[in-house]
């Protein structure tokens, strides 16, 4: 054992795989073992390993400006490069955008966004955030505070009351629903509870509602239909602000640009990325706000002197060319165009586990998918803790794939953008395998 506090594991775990080496959509081990990367990394390597045009941008940059910062006026050209391509991309109206380096950060950048921008306009009470249960917005305290996920709460004493972070149901439906419930009647009670919730605590204390379009560290949750529709609804009738964590489902992962287009999220006032940004070759996040509300934020900014937030490494030039090369990717070989047509071959494929005897439900959209396993097929009953989600992804792993058993016992799906058809072919076959080798736990 090495003396690395190692990130999201149980620390009696022992070190089990040891990754050397990348390339396209595999990985290899120090024993030069290769594996499919069924999760891109952490649902982030999206133009895949060892890209050479991400490699020589990045060694570019380094040798030309390794670093600058951005703080009190301070600039570089590929930063503001970077901020305008983006902002052009995003459906956020006059978008503006404050760069970080994670999906966490940029949260806990937008929570405190959100309170100045409030404080400016003089409702300073309007602070709280409704969050979903079932949700993941990562690991700092605002972030993790905002998630919705036992094991990221538990023995961390997170100050929710302090930042206001109130919960609604998840759009689980295969979970949630009630006995006999169809969809449509379970999006009506779901979207009821968030209205009664706005109304219990009042509308002049909440700031917004945060969502990740389609979940995914907690099992990949596609709401049902209308689910979207009805909740933005409820928010505009109590002028409450529209937050989208596209941290995952952000360029091409859900078979459009954004998760938003996907499920018809129009407008948001926020939007988190980072993950696909860069295609992970650097750490970077952006928080994007709207226009006005950058605009508001400006006076005050002046009266105090500044606007007191920023990161070292906001904006790092090495990173910002580097994602400004991964948007250039996109577009000029049309990778969500490509990633569109292979994600619905995914879903098919993916599909055809709804046989399997282990699985109850299969979920997806684009290039992002879940496979749940439980102990009763008729029922949906699903199996206490973790320990069959565990034992399947090892068998993944042993057939040569990456994955992840996220909520429990679900196997997420997410390879890089860039993969084919016969590699999908190749991670359904593995997975069957798996999956079959599962039963007999
Ligand atoms: N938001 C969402 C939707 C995520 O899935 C994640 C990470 O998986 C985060 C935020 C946190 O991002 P990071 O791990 O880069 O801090």
């Amino acid at each position: 054992m090495s003396n690395m506090i190692y990130p999201t594991t149980n620390f009696k775990a022992t070190e089990t795989l040891t990754i050397e080496r990348g390339d396209g959509a595999y990985v290899y081990d120090n024993e030069g073992n290769q594996y499919l990367e069924g999760l891109a990394g952490l649902w982030c390597t999206s133009l895949g390993y060892n890209n050479r045009e991400l490699i020589d941008t990045a060694a570019e940059q380094m040798g030309k400006l390794s670093y600058s910062h951005m703080f009190g006026g301070k600039t570089h050209q590929v930063g503001m490069d970077l901020a305008d391509k983006l902002t052009a991309m995003v459906p956020v109206e006059n978008a503006k955008v404050f760069f970080g380096n994670s999906g966490s950060d940029a949260n806990d950048s937008h929570v405190k966004m959100l309170r100045y921008y409030f404080n400016a306009i003089g409702k300073p009470e309007k602070f709280k955030i409704i969050a979903r249960e079932r949700s993941y917005h990562g690991v700092t305290v605002a972030a993790a505070s905002l998630t919705g996920l036992p094991p990221n709460h538990t023995h961390f004493s997170l100050p929710f009351d302090a930042l206001g972070v109130l919960r609604t149901d998840a759009p689980h439906y295969f979970r949630g629903a009630l006995p006999g419930e169809s969809e449509a009647q379970f999006v009506d009670r779901i979207v009821n509870n968030l209205e009664q919730l706005i109304l219990k605590e009042g509308a002049d204390t909440i700031a917004a509602f945060i969502a990740e379009p389609i979940t995914g560290a907690s099992g990949v949750i596609v709401p049902p239909a209308g689910y979207y529709e009805k909740v933005q609804a409820v928010l505009n009738k109590y002028d409450i602000l529209f937050w989208a964590d596209e941290v995952i489902t952000g360029f091409g992962r859900t078979g459009n640009d954004f998760g938003c287009t996907t499920v018809g999220i129009e407008k948001p006032a926020l939007m988190t990325l980072a993950k696909q940004l860069s295609s992970a070759y650097m750490p970077i996040s952006a928080s994007v706000i709207r226009g006005d509300m950058y605009e508001a934020m400006i006076e005050p900014s002046s009266q105090v002197g500044v606007f007191g937030h920023g990161y070292t490494y906001s904006g790092h030039p090495v990173a910002a060319a580097v994602s400004l090369k991964t948007l250039e990717i996109y577009e000029r070989d049309n990778i969500f165009g490509h990633a569109a047509k292979v994600g619905e071959y995914m879903q098919k494929r993916l599909g055809e586990f709804r046989d399997h005897p282990l699985v109850g439900e299969v979920r997806g959209a684009g290039m992002i998918g879940a496979v749940e396993m439980v102990s009763d097929k008729k029922t949906g009953a699903g199996f206490e803790g973790g320990a069959v989600g565990y034992f399947a992804m090892q068998a993944c792993q042993n057939h040569g794939m990456i994955t992840r058993a996220v909520a429990g016992n679900s196997l997420a799906f997410c390879p890089p953008l860039i993969v084919s058809e016969a590699q999908i072919d190749e991670m359904v076959e593995k997975l069957g395998k798996a999956l079959d080798e599962t039963l007999d736990f």
